[in-house]
């Protein structure tokens, strides 16, 4: 998209003031430029404005027709807006938008503070929600109802007018602190590139690699040469497969110095104000601390029950990681090295290791990982679970050239949604995979079908050649198409419960759920085909390959409980807007015993999670949380026999992938699987079960 030379925008037509008569109503990206957004968010703040107004100020008694259902229809064009602006910021970025989004964070903050912490309406919830059981509500009104009450009153909407002018100012500057955290990140990772000279700096580097660092060094006019960037997809393979220890460290230092550079784009001083108008916050609304507030609207309730989880992990996995450690150490002397393994040793020594147990090899593996395999591997298991079908549409244009989108369509063959994937990394782009939308499933505004996005920042392969994936990248695609299912399958009534809007130990469950099918010979062996001959993955091959499943989970487990248990700690701690950050984390991963090893996988410096914008913070445990259920869950498959078992496929598309917040998801949960799990399967899963 080139944002240049269309001085006539302004006098001109603003797509987001027509209605889009597209493909499926998408936005039409190919008209929309940065010079589009402040009006249209100017025009759309003030008619929400004046919607909410209106139904504050309603003189007749509150019902849930014109007090929640009017919310409910209210602001779409804002939606409309934030929508697309979201999925740019993030997936293709650019000066011009990184100034907007600096100047709205703080404008969107002040806008929805009007609203939660507006007296009257809240009156209005209030009293409706005081009469619920009066009212003749149905089920999934009655839960909208509680949802709107549980977040006003989370807002601060019953605290008095000077708490309130404090929680709009901390939320304000919350919101600028959030946009200036991830910016400083995408700086340094666009500020950073190793850039390769020579045979001897690419020692070790499988041709796979070197594809993806040509292709890097191309998009970066570098033609001809070889770079290695920050992003995990290029880091990575580097670090396991580079016999330069000297430029292992180098780059290994640079990545987990993200945000902690000092200087502009440090990200220092902002976490130490975040935790510290978090913990204000919390304060004002009558909890203990951030982590109290956090997690009283969650599956786990209390900081301890996370916490009891995360410790019930650690050491079984902290004793695995040290014995693979020591195997490593031993490998190393028995190579003649003279040194002590380094944590930018790891996932060399670990790749060897790994070779020498299973007799696997990840640049044998990969060639059978093509990226639009993979995703046929996905849309198959979406059909024999649910029925789905995918058909692409090259008629859909997304927000970049490299944006695939497909029609997905229910088994009666009528029309569910759209799907589309934004597949390869790009320096616009900031890292990491998620799923976001550009419209949610609802059926209060007539029968309206979602259109859900899924972004990931895989290498693309070289010109000519197919892109290919690490098991773990194809991990993350099941992982985020598992997301993107959530809320294609959605079938609710309101857009406030649609698809992913649910509780944040809930959300992992049926994207890490969905991981399972593709560790299964009956996906791997149709889908896991070699690029050059076409060959199925050979049975034995896979059979090491998935024998080698729980290989290195010591390692994946310590790197992630470290962040949860350190993500707890800032937000239960005392006095933390005077931080010093990085003692702070010197400090816990001593008291938990962190291998010297072992970095955390996000150092808090580039913990977007929980700095940019903030939605796990405190939460972060929530991915375990949810594997706690996703192992149980896949379990309810095994024990059928059938991987594909349609009761079960039912029951979980009834419960889980169709349900978005209708429900509590302990009743969620116990009406899929009829009853509660135990970390029992998770333990197994992970390979950890006898650890000790
Ligand atoms: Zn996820």
């Amino acid at each position: 998209m080139t944002e240049q030379n269309h001085p006539a925008a302004n006098g001109g037509s603003n797509p987001f003031f027509e209605s889009w008569t597209g493909p499926f109503g998408m936005p039409p990206f190919e008209r929309i430029r940065p010079e589009h957004f402040m009006p249209a968010y100017d025009r759309a703040f003030a008619e929400h404005a004046a919607e909410i107004a209106a139904i504050a100020d309603d003189p007749s008694e509150p019902t849930f027709a014109n007090t929640i259902e009017a919310m409910e229809l209210a602001g779409r064009p804002l939606d409309r807006v934030a929508s697309v602006f979201h999925i740019l910021a993030g997936a293709n970025t650019n000066d011009a938008l990184q100034a907007i989004e600096r100047e709205l964070s703080p404008r969107q903050a002040r806008h929805w503070n009007g609203i939660v912490l507006n007296e009257p309406l809240f009156r209005r919830i209030d009293d409706l929600w005081q009469r619920r059981g009066t009212l003749g509500l149905d089920a999934e009104q009655a839960r909208v109802l509680e949802r709107y009450h549980v977040w006003f009153r989370r807002a601060g909407a019953a605290l008095d007018a000077t708490a309130k002018k404090r929680l709009a100012e901390i939320s304000e500057r919350l919101a600028t602190l959030g946009t200036a955290f991830s910016q400083n990140v995408l700086a340094d990772e666009q500020g950073y590139t190793l850039v390769l000279e020579g045979e001897a700096d690419l020692a070790g580097l499988p041709d796979f690699v070197r594809q993806a660092a040509r292709a890097a060094a191309t998009e970066r006019g570098m033609a001809g040469k070889h770079v290695i960037t920050l992003g995990r997809s290029s880091v990575e393979p580097f670090l396991q497969f580079s016999a330069r220890r000297d430029l292992r460290e180098k780059i290994f230092r640079a990545w987990i110095a993200r945000g902690d550079n000092g200087g502009k784009t440090d990200n220092k001083a902002i976490i130490a104000e975040v935790l510290g108008l978090r913990a204000e916050r919390a304060r004002l609304l009558g909890y203990e601390t951030f982590a109290h507030y956090r997690l009283d609207d969650a599956m786990a309730k209390t900081p301890a029950a996370a916490r009891g989880l995360l410790d019930r992990v650690w050491k079984p996995a902290r004793a695995r990681a040290l014995a693979d450690r020591d195997a490593m150490q031993a490998l190393i002397q028995e190579e003649g090295g003279n040194f002590k393994l380094a944590p930018w040793d790891w996932r060399y020594y670990a790749e060897k290791l790994r070779k020498k147990s299973f007799d696997v090899d990840e640049a044998a593996i990969k060639p059978y990982f093509q990226l639009h395999h993979i995703i046929e591997a996905a849309f198959y298991t979406a059909y024999k679970l649910f029925g789905l079908s995918f058909e692409r549409r090259t008629d859909v244009a997304g927000w970049h050239p490299d944006v695939e989108a497909w029609e997905v369509r229910d088994a009666d063959g009528r029309h569910r949604g759209v799907f589309l994937g934004d597949y390869f990394a790009r320096a616009s782009k900031r890292s990491g995979a998620w799923m976001t939308s550009l419209r949610d499933q609802e059926k209060l505004k007539g029968d309206i079908r979602p259109l859900i996005c899924n972004v990931t920042n895989f290498n693309k392969g070289g010109e000519g050649q197919p892109t290919l994936l690490s098991f773990d990248d194809a991990r993350t695609l099941f992982h985020e198409f598992g997301h993107a299912l959530h809320g294609l399958l959605s079938d609710v009534k309101y857009p406030f419960i649609s698809g992913t809007s649910v509780l944040t130990d809930w959300v992992e469950l049926p994207s890490q759920l969905y991981e399972h099918w593709l560790e299964r010979p009956e996906i791997l062996s149709r889908f896991a085909v070699h690029y050059r001959t076409g060959q199925a993955i050979p049975d034995e091959l896979m059979k090491r390959l998935l024998a080698a499943r729980t290989f290195n989970q010591g390692f994946a487990t310590v790197e992630y409980v470290a962040c949860a248990l350190v993500d707890l700690d800032f937000h239960l701690a005392p006095g933390a807007e005077k931080i010093d950050v990085n003692a702070f984390e010197e400090k816990a991963m001593a008291r938990i015993g962190m291998p010297d090893e072992i970095v955390m996988r996000h150092r808090p410096t580039h913990f977007a999670h929980l700095f940019s914008g903030g939605g796990y913070a405190s939460a972060y445990y929530s991915y375990m949380w949810s594997e706690v259920l996703d192992a149980d869950a896949f379990a309810a498959f095994e024990e059928t026999g059938n991987i594909f078992d349609p009761a079960t496929a039912k029951a979980l598309n009834q419960n889980v992938y169709s349900a978005g917040g209708s429900r509590d998801p302990e009743d969620l949960y116990k009406a899929f699987r009829g009853r509660l799990p135990t970390p029992d399967a998770l333990l197994r899963k992970r390979g950890l079960a006898d650890a000790r």
